[in-house]
């Protein structure tokens, strides 16, 4: 058939996605070479811990109300249950101090999703992407046709981009942090020049705490701890990380009720979006999301934050050890390491893999500012972290 419809020629303009297809294929390419070796993957960004007793008995118990007439439910609301967005309130307020009303919380299936379809609300905006981040924002402001202009992460302002030297206005800026990949976190200071610019400038913050609940010592959780925010910001976050909900999907994503632009409620946008394009999060998924929550739930999920932290921290110490620049390791689950003797992210990833049997993540494929560094995961079982550990102390 001779199909006559046009198609989005933005998608033209995405840069082919191969990083972890790629990876797979030199590792497969490795292993079938060398059936021996006992590989260990240091490359994932998926958690591997089961979901907590406390979430797992809130879905039982979900299911078998679906399983009666008297307490099925069909559709959910379009924003989430009420019971969840309360909970996902009191755990800002009794947390990190943050107040906010339950109907400035909006649930979804995702951060991904949240953070792909914010675009639909927002007209013609410079939008401003830290380089190295997660590749979503770009990719979905690069379907969207958007002008898109990168914030420079490097090793001299430790992979946290600052405003300095911009001069346009009315701009779209995502922040991620604890970053991913880097893990570098925005101290309060830095990040309250963010919003501070975010003011003078009329611009918009997105930023994306998915990795919150790993942050040791004094750093910003949320983007509403500090003064000024709610008139420029939303904030965007996840159960996948803190409480292993990657395959089970739950997030949400705040809006200050105040928030305005162009004489338009932001809130009132993203309502509008969300009613007509999204139907809800499952009740099942959302009773385990309000466990994970609740003090035994919270207390649960935290010792799985802490077996991957600690992992990260006998990463990011062997890495001080050996003199090696890093960001990261502390409060992320990830770690940013510079590859030895100036290599490039990829032959790095080769070098690895064929000396030590360890697969990582090219920096180079979250931006080109990640070229010549590499991303280590702590997502992986302690064992096998002790065993890479030891592998890198020989090599390094
Ligand atoms: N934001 C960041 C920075 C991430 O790294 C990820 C996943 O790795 C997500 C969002 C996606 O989260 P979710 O699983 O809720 O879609």
């Amino acid at each position: 058939m001779n199909m006559k419809i046009k198609v989005n020629t933005n998608f033209s303009k995405l840069k082919e996605s191969y990083l972890f297809s790629e990876i797979g294929k030199r590792e497969r390419a490795y292993r079938a070479a060398n059936p021996e070796k006992k590989i260990i993957k240091l490359g994932i960004g998926d958690v591997t811990l089961p979901l907590c007793e406390a979430v797992t008995t809130a879905m039982h118990n979900a299911v078998d109300e679906m399983a009666s007439k008297a307490t099925f439910r069909g559709y959910a609301p379009e924003y989430g249950y009420d019971f969840l967005r309360v909970a996902i309130a009191s755990y800002y307020k009794n947390k990190l101090g943050v107040s906010l009303s339950a109907d400035e919380i909006y649930v979804s299936d995702g951060a991904k999703s949240d953070v792909g379809n914010i675009p639909d609300i927002f007209g013609d905006n410079t939008v401003l992407i830290p380089d190295p981040v997660y590749p979503v924002y770009l990719d979905s402001n690069t379907m969207a046709g958007r002008r898109i202009e990168f914030l420079d992460g490097n090793k001299e302002n430790g992979f946290l981009p600052t405003p300095d030297g911009l001069k346009g206005e009315g701009y779209i800026i995502y922040i991620c942090s604890p970053n991913n990949p880097t893990g570098a976190v925005y101290t309060r200071e830095g990040l309250k020049e963010w919003i501070d610019f975010a003011v003078k400038s009329g611009s918009l913050i997105i930023f994306d705490s998915a990795y919150e609940a790993y942050i040791k010592g004094d750093y910003p959780h949320s983007i509403f701890e500090l003064e000024g925010a709610r008139s420029c910001a939303i904030e965007i976050s996840s159960f996948s990380k803190i409480a292993g909900f990657t395959g089970t999907r739950c997030a949400w994503t705040i809006i200050p009720d105040e928030l305005e632009s162009d004489g338009k409620l932001i809130g009132k946008l993203w309502k509008r979006r969300q009613a007509t394009k999204f139907n809800g999060v499952p009740y099942v998924v959302q009773r385990g999301a309000e466990a994970a929550l609740s003090d035994t739930g919270l207390a649960q999920v935290m010792e799985s934050v802490k077996y991957y932290t600690d992992n990260a921290a006998v990463l990011a110490k062997l890495l001080s050890d050996k003199g090696i620049f890093y960001t990261g390791g502390t409060s992320s689950p990830y770690v940013w390491l510079e590859c030895r003797n100036s290599m490039k992210s990829w032959d790095f990833f080769d070098f690895l893999l064929e000396t030590a049997n360890i697969v990582g993540t090219p920096g180079a494929g979250f931006g080109s500012n990640g070229e010549g560094f590499f991303r280590l995961s702590s997502f992986g079982s302690r064992e096998s972290t002790l065993e890479a550990v030891e592998r890198l102390n020989k090599l390094l």
